[in-house]
């Protein structure tokens, strides 16, 4: 018994994922393929894919914004979790990685719902800004290039609706973000987002250590 979080075991994690396991067969499908890409580490666990749905169900969620799609599992998760008339719009540079993802769409029959842009994300964040699409979407999640999560979460930020939720993915960096000596590109951005959202009035927020670390911010 405890009352802080548990340090998980391989077995711990095991059997949290066995007794819980609830994944759509090409969603698992899709995970066996890319454990044996050479980048495999960037997809999300799938305890955390099946957090996501849950959240997007409660939110009721139809437009979310994908930043970061590599070869499409976090995409096609919240596309399942989405109803009909519900849209992705997922943001990638790499056709080479999101190619990959297109037939498991359409096998997992939402690629209709999922409208890939293949461009830096901050300019299609611009894009759909300029668009008049602030204040539309209902979920955003961040997990693209770290060095950018600053911009990219000021922008979905904007373009969510009141009430509407931003997963921000990898915030404890493989711990690096607790020490005080770790400072390249990449750990001082993620550093320096969540000592912002700490103090940011305009979320209500938590940051929930499953996966490499996801934090959730609600804006109010
Ligand atoms: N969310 C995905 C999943 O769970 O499977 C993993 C995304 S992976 C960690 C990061 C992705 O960000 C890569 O596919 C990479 O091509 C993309 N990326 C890197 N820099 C980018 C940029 N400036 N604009 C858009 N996408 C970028
Ligand atoms: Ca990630």
């Amino acid at each position: 018994m405890s009352n802080k979080t548990l340090n998980l075991t391989d077995d711990v994690a095991d059997y949290l994922w066995r007794v819980t396991d609830r994944e759509h067969p090409v969603a698992k499908e899709l995970r066996a393929k890319t454990a044996t890409h050479p980048r495999r580490g960037m997809q999300i666990c799938p305890e955390q894919g099946q957090l996501m749905m849950l959240l997007l169900e409660m939110l009721g969620a139809k437009r979310t914004l994908e930043i970061g799609v590599f070869t499409g599992y976090s995409s096609l998760i919240t596309a399942l979790a989405l109803p009909e008339d519900g849209v992705v719009t997922a943001l990638d540079i790499s056709d080479e990685y999101t190619r990959e993802a297109l037939p498991f769409w359409e096998a997992a029959g939402v690629a209709h719902k999922i409208d890939l842009r293949l461009a830096p994300a901050t300019e299609t964040l611009d894009a759909l800004l300029a668009d008049g699409r602030a204040g539309t979407y209902d979920f955003a999640f961040i997990d693209a290039d770290k060095e950018n999560y600053g911009a990219y979460y000021e922008r979905a930020l904007q373009l969510l609706r009141v009430g509407g939720l931003i997963a921000i993915d990898n915030v404890l960096w493989g711990g690096s973000v607790a020490d005080p000596q770790a400072n390249d590109p990449d750990t001082a951005a993620l550093k320096a987002l969540n000592e912002k959202l700490h103090g940011d009035a305009r979320v209500t927020l938590s940051m929930v250590p499953i996966g490499d670390g996801l934090t959730l911010v609600r804006k109010r």
